[in-house]
């Protein structure tokens, strides 16, 4: 007489079957990846059980996933956790797994089952029936008290239980493969697949005898012992890439807390290709048993393009994962991280700039995110923020630490400018001055270093300066042949301060030009050109006056300065043009002119005379 007991699987269970076994045709073979997978986490879960010092049954049992194919079946078998009766009610029968409700709920939505959903929702046990049609499940769980159980079923209509007896711990899963299934009895299939999902599984599989996984857990092992390829291997298959990283991280610490670590930067930033906002992939180990895949709070926000592993034998074996964010191991592991990435950063740039360079095109603007956001790192971001510069040619990057050494002794801050190009800047008004005086300016064309450059405010003890801001004269402006007096400047600049009225803030005489008639400066202390374009983008919907005011400085000693001074008195209607120009033309050099269509209609009636001036 048997003594199976017969049950009925959950409604929304034989729902997910009935889509399983007659909807799913395409990629069947990831149920391999799923049964291994479960087969690799009943293993850890064992681990884990035994590492916190309850007693199992078996405890000499080495932990190994072996599979057997014969002629119309595959057999997985595994010495990890195994189910008791209940254990295999539960979670091979109902929706206990909160996976299985949002799997079916997707699917409802989607017009096309897609089997890769299967392992997304971790309703991966049930994928066996796209292959199978008979799958028969023995398990004996580890705790010394219980005893093993057979469970059958053919995926329609419900499954059996019956007691099993002499069972070695853990779980044996066989299938009984559908005739257009048969493909997953030959090994070759199986070892393709493998190699291909499960390559870095932690515990040995053996294909019938033949031991597949090689690579294992490579962050433990000692760096000189570990080939490129290796490396290379393990990043792309963590890192879901079929290139090599761009930089590689891998290093062990006692102190303060014992970590090994093996973090990579991908080749290209995803995020600048415009795609969303990237998610962390450093997942959290201890003593290789999985704590924490994509382990928030483990890295600074900033650093979420990094992919790798960290473990470390310090945490808390039984910590659960939600809390496992808030706690000080947390932030301590987080710090010596980010500490230990920076400073690898800092020696790559170092030794090979050619690399560092192209790290930096792509991931510049994480590093601006963290000087920006992360005071604690403000120093040495700082170190690692390349530009170009006035003093090197186009194209060419300096740091901030080598721009300091360049520095003369006179020069007491670091000067920047923020524009579109380097042409625009080399040639702005504000840029004059430093030019005769030969103090390095550095360019900046991202707008974003506005913000970078207010928040690390120094580097070295030296002020993060923008040249527009400069307090620089050159020394002897005022006494170039043909200048105007001082007396005339001053009468001039009161005149236009007249002229233009509200259109500018003062008027005054400049100290720090040379080639232009006139430059804007900003009276509000902390504002300069490229803020107030950020901010002018920023209000789109209104056309108000800035509540700050622009001044206007002139050069005494430029020829339409000089002309002007006595046009002002022969023709005042013309002067008076040529003031509204002059003003126009430095919001120009400044990027500040909004619409210049008024200045287009100005600019027509002076060539008119000019002409007319000339054919007379
Ligand atoms: P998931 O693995 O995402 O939990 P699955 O459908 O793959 O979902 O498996 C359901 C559950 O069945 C697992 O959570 C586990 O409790 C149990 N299970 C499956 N395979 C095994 C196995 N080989 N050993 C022990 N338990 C298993
Ligand atoms: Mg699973």
């Amino acid at each position: 007489m048997s003594t199976a007991e017969k049950h009925h699987f959950q409604a929304e269970i034989q729902q997910l079957l009935n889509i399983v076994i007659h909807s799913l045709y395409t990629d069947k073979e990831i149920f391999v990846r799923e049964l291994v997978s479960n087969a690799a986490d009943a293993c850890e879960k064992l681990r884990f059980t035994q590492t916190s010092g309850q007693a199992v049954y078996q405890p000499d049992l080495p932990l190994a996933i072996s599979i057997t194919t014969e002629d119309n079946s595959i057999t997985f078998v595994d010495t990890g956790i195994g189910m008791t009766h209940g254990e295999l009610v539960e979670n091979l029968g109902t929706i206990a797994h909160s996976g299985t409700k949002a799997f079916l709920k997707q699917l409802a939505e989607d017009k096309k089952p897609d089997a890769k959903l299967i392992g997304q929702f971790g309703v991966g046990f049930y994928s066996a029936f796209m292959a199978a049609s008979k799958v028969t499940v023995t398990s004996r769980s580890y705790l010394p008290d219980e005893q093993g159980w057979q469970w059958t079923s053919e995926g329609t209509g419900g499954y059996e239980i019956e007691p099993a007896n002499d069972l070695p711990r853990g779980t044996k899963i066989t299938l009984q493969l559908k005739e257009e299934a048969k493909e997953f009895a030959q090994a070759d299939t199986i070892e393709r697949i493998i190699k291909r999902y499960s390559n870095f599984v932690q515990f040995p599989i053996e294909l019938n005898g033949k031991r597949l996984n090689t690579v294992q857990a490579i962050w433990g092992r000692s760096k000189n012992e570990i080939k490129e390829e290796e490396y290379n291997e393990f990043y792309q298959y963590i890192g879901h890439d079929h290139e090599n990283p761009l930089y590689r991280l891998h290093f062990s610490a006692d102190a303060p807390l014992a970590i090994q670590a093996l973090l990579f930067v991908p080749p290209r930033n995803i995020e600048g290709l415009g795609m969303s906002r990237v998610e962390s992939e450093v997942h959290l180990y201890c003593r290789k048993v999985l704590i924490q895949s994509k382990a928030k709070g483990l890295l600074p926000e900033w650093l979420r393009f990094l992919k790798g592993v960290v473990d470390s034998e310090d945490l808390p074996l039984n910590i659960s994962r939600e809390t496992m964010q808030d706690t000080s191991l947390m932030k301590k592991l987080n710090q010596v991280l980010t500490g230990r990435f920076l400073k690898f950063l800092d020696e790559q740039a170092e030794k090979d700039a050619g690399t560092y360079d192209k790290f930096y095109e792509q991931y510049n603007r994480f590093l601006k995110e963290g000087a920006v956001t992360d005071f604690t790192h403000k120093e040495a971001l700082g170190k690692l923020l390349r530009y170009e510069s006035s003093t090197l040619e186009k194209g060419k990057h300096t740091s901030l630490a080598e721009y300091v050494k360049r520095m003369s002794a006179d020069q007491k801050e670091i000067y920047y400018l923020i524009g579109s190009n380097r042409e625009t800047l080399e040639s702005s008004p504000y840029f004059e001055v430093f030019k005769e005086r030969k103090f390095e300016v550095l360019f900046m064309f991202d707008p974003w270093d506005e913000f970078v450059m207010e928040h690390l405010h120094e580097f070295e003890g030296k002020t993060l300066k923008s040249a527009e801001k400069a307090e620089l004269d050159i020394a002897d402006a005022s006494k170039k042949d043909g200048a105007l007096s001082d007396e005339a400047a001053q009468a001039l600049a009161k005149w236009l301060k007249d002229t233009l009225a509200d259109r500018v803030g003062e008027v005054r005489s400049s100290k720090r030009l040379v080639e232009s008639p006139a430059v804007i400066m900003d009276s509000d202390k902390f504002m300069t050109s490229s803020m107030r374009r950020i901010m002018k983008s920023m209000k789109k919907d209104s056309d108000a006056e800035s509540p700050f005011k622009q001044d206007l400085e002139i050069n005494p000693a430029h020829p339409i300065m000089v002309r002007l001074e006595s046009m002002r008195h022969s023709d005042a209607a013309l002067a008076g043009k040529v003031a509204e120009q002059v003003l126009d033309n430095a919001r120009v050099a400044a990027g500040l002119l909004e619409d210049p269509r008024t200045m287009l209609k100005r600019l027509n009636e002076l060539l008119e005379e000019v002409l007319a001036k000339k054919a007379v």
